[in-house]
């Protein structure tokens, strides 16, 4: 893996101002991108993962949100600090984002085709005859049959993960290097939801194309992501390998959504285990470790203090009191927990 880093988000803080107060959704968040790599980053919703990545690409809505610290350095070059017409350049080339929903970003009254060749013509001076060629090379890329005939219909004529792989080719039209992938599939059925991910390694593959996944499903990411950041209530809470995070959980929190995986070798009687809880109210963050109402570990330094970043392996960091040397005791009661259950 190259040591360089594509992309790094430093100290990122985001707050949103509502009537009721500031909802602080991202906290000094930190992470990198690699050229090639895929990041999965990885939390329930309003965890913060969207809010921290939608910020990569200027689409904070300021206000009401506002970037209160951070940088956000793609090739040395920080986004937060340059123009909104530089940001414009790096966003349609070099850094695209696919959603959820492909209909946010595909126009239901244009034609699919022309909506691929306008990407073109935005950002890579084309003739009418190179664009339409290319049109079709990057349907024929992301595996959808006939290409001929469906650059001439409508987003309305495709399927759920037609449309996806329509936005996709429209993502990969000026071969980026970051592709941000936010839940690119929580729509779609589970053949689909293979396809699309088997796409998009195929894609990261074939142009070393670096993949930021978001996802509420720590059960999407095993075959996809090299690396895993988990988020909660704004803060990253675990860091590491794909290895790591699903065979060494360090933090409560990701042992619990691992938990909550199902998996074929489970017996079918077993029953899958939820965090109980709710996540912190933002408005009012609470002092300590956010996670501490629902973690049963914790002790009484973890609502009084936040934990600092703790290395249990190299690779790995992991935002919890466990792994001070004072709290052996219960240390070893989380490293018994899988005998225990
Ligand atoms: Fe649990 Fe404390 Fe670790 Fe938070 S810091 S996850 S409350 S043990």
């Amino acid at each position: 893996m190259p040591e360089e880093k594509l992309l790094e988000v430093k100290n990122l803080t985001i707050s949103f101002h509502t009537f009721a107060g500031d909802v602080s959704a991202v906290r000094n968040v930190d992470f990198d991108l690699r050229p090639g790599e895929v990041i999965a980053i990885v939390g329930e919703s309003g965890s913060g993962k969207s809010v921290s990545t939608q910020a990569i690409l200027g689409l904070t809505p300021i206000p009401p949100g506002e970037i209160k610290s951070g940088e956000i350095l793609f090739k040395g070059e920080n986004l937060l600090a340059c123009s909104a017409k530089r940001l414009s350049e790096v966003s349609g080339s070099r850094i695209s984002m696919i959603f959820q929903d492909p209909m946010t970003s595909l126009n239901p009254t244009m034609k699919v085709g022309n909506q691929i060749r306008e990407i073109l013509h935005q950002h890579a001076r084309m003739t009418r005859g190179q664009s339409a060629e290319r049109a079709m090379e990057l349907m024929n890329l992301v595996g959808i049959p006939e290409p001929k005939v469906r650059l001439g219909q409508y987003p309305h004529e495709f399927s759920g993960g037609m449309r996806q792989r329509a936005m996709i080719a429209m993502a990969m039209a000026n071969r980026p290097e970051v592709l941000i992938a936010d839940e690119p599939t929580t729509a779609l059925d589970v053949t689909i939801q293979s396809q699309i991910f088997r796409l998009l390694r195929e894609l990261q593959r074939d142009f070393h194309t670096a993949i930021i996944l978001i996802t509420h499903d720590l059960g999407v990411v095993a075959g996809m992501a090299d690396r895993i950041v988990v988020m909660y209530a704004g803060k990253v809470m675990e860091e590491g390998t794909t290895d790591q995070v699903y065979y060494r959980p360090h933090h409560p929190y990701t042992a619990g959504l691992l938990q909550a995986v199902p998996s074929l070798a489970d017996d079918a009687r077993k029953k899958l285990r939820t965090i109980e809880g709710t996540p912190p109210f933002l408005l009012h963050v609470p002092a300590g470790c956010p996670f501490a109402e629902r973690c049963e570990y914790s002790m009484r330094i973890c609502k009084e203090k936040e934990p600092p970043y703790f290395h249990p392996e190299a690779g790995n960091r992991v935002f919890c009191w466990l792994y001070d040397d004072g709290a052996s005791a219960q240390r070893a009661r989380f490293d018994a927990r899988e005998v225990a259950q």
